[in-house]
């Protein structure tokens, strides 16, 4: 097989929070297959720097550890592992203090490109943006790359967005959100605006409605003090659950650019219209016999907080009026499943025996698990016996479709952070979108918050609570089963 992993340029890469969960779990690992491919030009550096006090060979084998613990099989590796640590170094840094900040200036070079992960708490960002230039570390052509949360409401976006563009313009800003970084997400686009096909029937003359799904199987146990204090709407509705809206619905962009994609998805954020309340379901997930109840995850026994939502939203322009877009997302489900589901409308007449609506054709993406899509298409079903339709998928998983390139398929932080190198910032979140974002879901949360919405419960291992399947039954629809 011949790659077609093109280099980047010759970067230092200073991880803030490099010893955290996130960097060892996710960042490292991802930087380590880049590195594998080829993709990370020899003289790139990737700097650790944390509170913790340790010398750059403890930090190396502390990298080689987690990869071996959440590397995929390229861990094996050994004498790949043994070169790409050896392109690590540490520096013990407070972002409150001043200690390592002079040892960071002596590390991070001028003539190559630079990039600051802020893989910290947002609280700390603002110390890191100014650190980065009383420092005289940052320049104007470093970036910088921030994580979810990113703020819990409008305001504290606002003043997010306001304490980073006080030392950094827009252009360097890059906010994360790992779901723009998934290969089928960006299909989305190449099947959209890539293919004759689909584009002319994406509009309310063709489409019925479209479902989109992000459905776990864990609880929130080991994080339920954080995740108590946000809830489904602002952990995955606010963020992941918008962006693929935004994807789905946008008008084309007249070029695959930066701006040119985020106006869109702008226009898309400011057409959704406030949603009424008996369209939205909120749920918490009892005890079941694989764990405890959320409230006990949460440890607080009196929690009103979402672990389910569910929500039927509209899109207000020329496009979409009329077409209900249903969104869910749950901790504790009954399969692990992330996808998108563009049902057409029935064919209004048919010239075959039986029911015109029983077939209809469906265009799932699937975002995990078996990264896909696939499209149901009615045909005669083989055989004799006369005129009789079956539905069947036209499957495209791209494992099978793509074989061993499939493997090459680089995973959404590897992606993502290769792109902060080449200073793409299309897969990021501008901030005017991540107001715009905040300030729809704001009068929802709101809402709840002053009518002390109590969430429904569901059974753990299920598919939410019963209202959230009535909401669709009333409108003579179904959500699509979650497969395990
Ligand atoms: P974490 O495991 O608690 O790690 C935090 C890191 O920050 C540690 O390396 C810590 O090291 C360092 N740190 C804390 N205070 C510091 C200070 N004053 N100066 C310098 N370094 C400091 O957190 P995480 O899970 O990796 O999350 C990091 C960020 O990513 C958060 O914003 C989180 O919301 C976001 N995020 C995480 C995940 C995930 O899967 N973990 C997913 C999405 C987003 P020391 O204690 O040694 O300083």
């Amino acid at each position: 097989m011949v790659s077609r992993v093109i280099p980047v340029e010759t970067f230092d890469l200073v991880i803030f929070g490099g010893t955290g969960d996130l960097a060892r779990r996710k960042i490292l690992p991802g930087l380590f297959r880049r590195f594998r491919s080829g993709q990370m030009p020899v003289g790139s550096r990737i700097i650790g720097a944390a509170r913790s006090e340790m010398d750059t060979a403890a930090y190396r084998s502390m990298i080689a550890e987690a990869v071996a613990e959440f590397g995929g099989d390229e861990k094996n590796d050994t004498k790949s592992l043994d070169a790409f640590v050896a392109a690590l170094d540490y520096v013990a840094i407070d972002a409150k203090g001043d200690g390592g900040w002079v040892e960071l200036a002596g590390l991070v070079r001028s003539d190559v490109v630079q990039a600051f992960y802020f893989s910290v708490a947002p609280s700390l960002f603002g110390d890191l943006a100014e650190r980065l230039h009383t420092h005289k570390i940052a320049n104007a052509q470093s970036r910088i790359v921030v994580e979810k949360p990113f703020g819990r409401d409008l305001e504290t976006a606002r003043a997010l967005n306001k304490t980073l563009a006080a030392h950094f313009d827009e252009s360097q800003i890059y906010r994360i959100d790992h779901y723009l970084g998934k290969e089928t997400v960006q299909n989305l686009m190449a099947v959209r605006f890539g293919n004759m096909l689909f584009e002319p029937l994406w509009n309310n003359h063709y489409v019925d409605h479209i479902q989109i799904t992000v459905a776990e199987t864990v609880g929130v146990g080991g994080r339920g003090g954080y995740y108590d204090k946000s809830g489904a709407m602002r952990d995955m509705v606010q963020n992941h659950l918008m962006q693929l809206l935004c994807l789905i619905a946008m008008e084309p962009p007249n070029q695959y650019g930066p701006d040119e994609v985020r106006d869109e998805k702008l226009k898309v954020i400011r057409a959704l219209q406030p949603v009424a309340p008996h369209h939205i379901v909120r749920g918490q997930y009892d005890a079941g016999p694989d764990g405890p109840s959320y409230r006990e995850d949460a440890e607080n026994p009196r929690s009103f907080t979402e672990s389910f939502i569910a929500m039927k939203c509209e899109i207000a322009n020329w496009r979409w009026a009329g077409v209900p877009f249903y969104l869910r997302t749950g901790k504790r489900m009954k399969a692990r499943s992330s996808e998108i589901t563009v049902y057409f409308k029935d064919l209004g007449h048919t010239i075959f025996e039986g029911d015109v609506a029983r077939h209809r054709n469906i265009l799932s993406i699937r975002l995990q698990p078996n990264e896909g899509m696939d499209l149901q298409v009615t045909i005669k079903e083989p055989g004799p016996g006369g005129m009789r339709l079956i539905d069947v998928p036209l499957d495209m998983t791209f494992a099978d479709a793509l074989g061993p390139d499939a493997e090459e398929v680089p995973d959404a932080y590897e992606r993502l952070i290769m792109d902060v190198i080449r200073g793409n910032q299309t897969l990021f979140m501008r901030g005017d979108e991540v107001e715009a974002a905040w300030g729809w879901t704001d009068p929802l949360i709101n809402g709840w918050e002053a009518r002390n919405d109590v969430p429904k419960h569901y059974e753990a291992g299920s598919a939410g609570p019963e209202d959230a399947l009535a909401m669709l039954h009333r409108d003579g629809r179904k959500w699509r089963e979650l497969k395990a």
